[in-house]
């Protein structure tokens, strides 16, 4: 019997990727043998993170790393520790701060979710004021330089590739926040170069562990020691409530020998050829466009496809939504659907898995499959995703959910 069997829920093919609301990575057998083993163990968590600290160092080349409980708590995290230091009284102080340095700044043009809640509420839960600075399209050198005083404790940078282009880019953030000795957190979630941030001069950066690491669930923030070190004592203060275990700091651990040795040649070929499976299935019914794609935020293959509403005679929304109503259930990468792309991420696909998510594609482009009236049907004002996944989450417990 299988877990979803034993407990009646349902089958996910996830070609999201490693989304944490689809419980992120599938963690593989070596990762999962080590979580298993310190399960039954005892330990001194201070001594396991020091253990871990030093793997953290081999990954990203930065002075030290601490295991925080995901990307979100780490960002928190991170925050606090700009805020207090070292010192005992200020980590018990938070969020009542009564010492000058209390700003934290990021340019409006990044101001994203940290997952599903927004930045703002992880930086203000530390007590810090969190300013914003530039234009939601733009952010200038001297925008920056103007809000630089001695009030600033840290300035944010969040890695992503959707941002518009003439936001400050890395380096001379870096720089300009360094000229007046402001350390730069950054938000690195879904990045996959582990070391490029340290080069950078970055002094926090926060890593996802069960996202590309493909660890259970778990994050890193990693950078200079003084900072790193101020992080792990943040469980003495608001750093408790999102405390990470025993088995997210092996995790982590194991996560970053199974990244460093992995067969990048082998997973890229395997997912290319499911990947293709798809796009053929596909291939011969005309408004679609099919691209593979690869990038810095995605070390796995990407299926883009490009769903023309008027010669197909259904939406990329439409297909996207019903998926999301089958056994077993399809979930795709949905940030472009409302503008007719649906993006295939290949990582979490087993063999076969391609048919089926082929076939269903099919059968949807040619009109054999009619999908289920919607809640979101042509006639219903546009939503985006944020309303389909509150009105999904809404429903979790009574009524239903895939509508
Ligand atoms: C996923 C993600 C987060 C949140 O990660 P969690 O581990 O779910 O808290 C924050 N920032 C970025 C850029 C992300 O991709």
């Amino acid at each position: 019997m299988t877990i979803q069997e034993k407990y009646g829920f349902r089958k996910v093919l996830n070609t999201r990727g490693p989304a944490t609301i689809l419980g992120a990575a599938r963690v593989s057998d070596p990762i999962r043998k080590e979580i298993y083993d310190i399960l039954g163990e005892s330990v001194e968590i201070w001594e396991l993170q020091r253990c871990a600290s030093r793997k953290i160092s081999q990954l990203t080349n930065a002075e030290a790393g601490c295991v925080v409980n995901c990307s979100s708590a780490g960002m928190a995290i991170a925050a606090a520790a700009v805020l207090t230091g070292r010192d005992p009284a200020k980590i018990k102080a938070l969020p009542d701060i009564t010492w000058p340095r209390k700003k934290i700044l990021i340019q409006k043009g990044q101001v994203t979710g940290a997952g599903d809640c927004p930045v703002w509420q992880v930086i203000k839960m530390t007590g810090a004021e969190y300013v914003e600075i530039g234009e939601a399209l733009d952010c200038a050198t001297f925008h920056l330089r103007a809000a630089l005083d001695d009030t600033v404790a840290a300035a944010f940078y969040v890695m992503e590739d959707t941002f518009a282009p003439n936001l400050l880019p890395l380096e001379t953030f870096v720089q300009i926040c360094h000229e007046k000795n402001v350390p730069v957190i950054c938000d690195a979630a879904y990045l996959t170069d582990f070391t490029m941030l340290a080069a950078a001069g970055v002094d926090l950066a926060i890593y996802s562990g069960q996202k590309w690491l493909g660890g259970c669930t778990s994050g890193i923030v990693a950078g200079r020691k003084d900072l790193v070190h101020a992080c792990f004592l943040q469980e003495m203060g608001i750093g408790r409530p999102m405390k990470v275990g025993k088995e997210g700091i092996v995790s982590i651990m194991a996560s970053i020998d199974n990244w460093l040795n992995r067969d990048t040649e082998q997973i890229e070929a395997f997912q290319k050829r499911l990947a293709s499976n798809i796009a053929e299935a596909v291939s011969d019914i005309s408004g679609v466009t099919c691209t593979v794609e690869k990038s810095l935020y995605s070390p796995s293959v990407r299926l883009r496809m490009e769903i023309d509403a008027n010669a197909t005679g259904i939406s990329a929304w439409t297909i996207n939504e019903d998926m999301g109503r089958l056994d077993p259930v399809i979930k795709t990468d949905d940030y472009y659907v409302s503008r007719g792309i649906i993006i295939f991420d290949m990582a979490y696909l087993d063999e076969g898995d391609d048919r089926i998510i082929g076939g269903v594609l099919r059968e949807y482009l040619t009109g054999e499959r009619k999908p289920a009236p919607g809640k979101s049907g042509a006639s219903d004002v546009p939503k985006t995703r944020q309303d389909a996944l509150y009105e999904m989450f809404d429903a979790w417990l009574d009524g239903d959910p895939r509508g």
